[in-house]
């Protein structure tokens, strides 16, 4: 623009042979740029301190000499201006005019930005710090907390075993009533005492083979038995057994997720490999990856007890 400028300098044209080449100008960038990107503002003081200069100077270099301002310029002749384009207002519609077409013409993809704004109002104060986490954990949080969280954290037990009983304690472990429930058509008999129909419940509350074992536990860890059919009851005492910081807490988070976890591998291989293992050498199992499970800090006291 300024080698265009320069080429004009050249010839001396009237105010309004200047204001005609400016015109062409200021309509050239409107008409190309504006169309395709929003024009920073320290670009358009740029273009109209130029065109400004050249107007009232005749000269390609920004000078001061300003006979009537730039804004009332470039008022329509109607409003007594020059009829320039105040190109500073006409960037403004273009902006406008681009958000309207994000809105109503752009792809899914620009929209979702779009309606994301919704999202960035629910953080009403930001702290420092990542701000899609602050974000996220909004949004997470309003789901409901599981009540036997104490079980996940600070669970020395294996990954694997922690699976089952994330299963298990959502009441998803594929047991037959579940499978039935489907329409797949299996034995509803527990295998593992031959004589219940087979339900989370039942496996792990009631069955009287997985009970044997789990007494065994509790005896190896000193912990009193505690016996309900109802899960809700269960699901209380567990929670309040592995709470807390205690060496004793810590052994049962290990053991009962061992043992939930023992007593589905147990079901599994009499069904799907017809093997049968004694409560007994369940039972030592489960102490047994206790025992090397256990940290270092809770490892004197599991060594201390007998199995
Ligand atoms: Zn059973």
């Amino acid at each position: 623009m300024v080698a265009k400028i320069s080429s004009w300098t050249a010839n001396k044209l009237s105010y309004v042979g200047r204001s005609q080449l400016i015109q062409t100008v200021l309509f050239g960038i409107q008409a190309y740029w504006s169309q395709l990107y929003v024009i920073p503002s320290k670009v358009l003081s740029t273009i109209e301190a130029y065109c400004r200069s050249y107007l009232w100077s005749g000269t390609n270099t920004i000078t001061r000499k300003v006979l009537i301002v730039w804004d009332k310029v470039c008022t329509p002749k109607s409003m007594c201006g020059l009829g320039l384009l105040n190109i500073r207002q006409w960037n403004k519609v273009a902006i406008a005019k681009a958000s309207w077409d994000i809105e109503h013409k752009a792809g899914w993809m620009v929209r979702k930005i779009f309606e994301a704004r919704d999202t960035m109002a629910l953080i009403q104060d930001i702290k420092t710090g990542s701000l899609i986490k602050q974000i996220y954990l909004k949004l997470i949080s309003d789901n409901e907390r599981i009540t036997w969280k104490t079980l996940r954290f600070g669970n020395d037990a294996r990954p694997k075993t922690q699976f089952t009983v994330w299963l298990h304690m959502h009441g998803r472990l594929m047991t037959v009533d579940r499978l039935s429930s489907w329409g797949i058509n299996v034995d509803p008999i527990c295998n593992l005492c031959n004589s219940h129909n087979e339900t989370r419940n039942h496996v792990f509350m009631e069955c009287p083979f997985s009970n044997k074992v789990w007494e065994g536990v509790l005896k190896w860890m000193q912990v009193p038995l505690f016996r309900t059919s109802q899960w809700e009851l269960m699901e209380k005492w567990i929670i309040k057994t592995s709470k807390g910081k205690s060496q004793r807490a810590q052994i049962f988070k290990i053991a009962y997720t061992e043992w939930v976890h023992t007593m589905w591998i147990e079901r599994n291989q009499r069904i799907f490999e017809k093997i049968t293992k004694s409560h007994s050498q369940l039972m030592r199992e489960i102490a047994y990856v206790c025992n090397i499970r256990a940290s270092t800090r809770i490892k004197k006291l599991v060594q201390q007890l007998n199995i």
